[in-house]
């Protein structure tokens, strides 16, 4: 039963309603995987509090003080789910990774079925929802919009597939070459380029508490994901002030013929419209350079992705 250890690495935030329910399934189903020697008995599930101010950490750590195969790392505050996956890829040694949302709307028996889609010969396996219908209206647009943008920019991610997969002991390892510091985990991975599968299944609702990923969270990540893997943006803005030169030479032209044959003096709107149009591309130009300029600062800084408290039975 050597190199079958396998660790399932749930990030949580404020989860206190549920944590209870999803330790108590995972390590559930840890067992039975283990008596139907599908992983070795080494196995473990690796709770990540991502800085919760509830009694998320607590609960854990109850429940690790009973099961040894319950693991906790305890973030000093909240970095973010892509961070505390990361924390949890880190820091664990196994020969398959699990990764899962702790309020387990994805289906999580089927990470059995992971396992053994592993072994048959690939490194990365893709848990990908059938349907969107438990989602709100607005998650379902906003994630359509977020595809079609990526598509746009010629970003490749899996559609429907969000943190739920498994990665082998070799996909973490060239995961680990990555070295940035601004993480989208989902287009790394495709990144990664290794053998995949996918593996279908139906989303369920939460059964207890609140999305913690609020509004500006997932723009947040959106443009994380945008900026981390294109330059399009900034392509854009080279075309649109290409394009925007040689307008302003057609309406340069115009206004020296207008000066010479003395007809110069009405005009006024079109010079407001003018110059409010391109101080708008300029304004928003600079911006987007800004941003890029940002994401630079932030990996010269060079600060550590997260900082750990504690953590219990690693
Ligand atoms: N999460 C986290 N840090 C955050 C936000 C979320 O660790 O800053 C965790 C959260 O506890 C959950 C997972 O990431 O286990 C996905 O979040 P959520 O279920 O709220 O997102 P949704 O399913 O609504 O997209
Ligand atoms: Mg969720």
């Amino acid at each position: 039963m050597s190199n079958n250890k396998l660790v399932i690495i749930a990030p949580c935030y404020n989860e206190e309603e549920i944590i209870g329910y999803s330790v108590e399934q995972l390590s559930m189903l840890l067992d039975i995987m283990i008596n139907d020697g599908i992983i070795s008995s080494d196995s473990r599930v690796c709770f990540v509090n991502d800085g919760s101010k509830d009694k998320t950490a607590e609960i854990i750590i109850n429940c690790s003080k009973k099961n040894k195969k319950v693991a906790l790392i305890d973030l000093t505050r909240n970095f973010g789910q892509q961070y505390a996956l990361l924390a949890g890829l880190n820091l664990n040694e196994a020969d398959y990774y699990v990764t899962i949302d702790a309020d387990l709307q994805d289906d999580y028996m089927l990470i059995a079925d992971m396992v053994k889609k592993a072994k048959e010969d690939c490194d990365i396996v893709y848990g990908c929802r059938k349907r969107r219908d438990t989602d709100t209206f607005f998650k379902r647009f906003t994630a359509r919009l977020f595809y079609k943008l990526m598509n746009l920019m010629g970003i490749n991610i899996r559609e429907n597939h969000s943190e739920f997969r498994l990665l082998t002991k070799n996909a973490v390892s060239k995961l680990k070459e990555f070295g940035e510091r601004t993480i989208f985990l989902r287009g790394i991975v495709q990144n990664i380029g290794l053998k995949s599968a996918d593996i279908y299944y139906d989303c369920t609702e939460r059964l207890a508490g609140k999305t913690k990923y609020t509004l500006p969270k997932l723009i947040g990540l959106a443009w994380t994901a945008i900026t981390s893997f294109s330059v399009l943006p900034l392509r854009f803005i080279t075309i649109t002030g290409f394009l925007t030169s040689i307008i302003s030479a057609s309406i340069l032209i115009y206004a020296i013929r207008s000066y010479l044959k003395h007809y110069s003096i009405p005009g006024w709107t079109s010079i407001i419209m003018t110059i409010a149009f391109f101080c708008g591309i300029i304004i928003m130009s600079l911006g987007i350079i800004g941003e890029y300029l940002s994401m630079i600062l932030i990996e010269v800084k060079g600060r550590p992705l997260y900082q750990i408290n504690k953590t219990v039975n690693l």
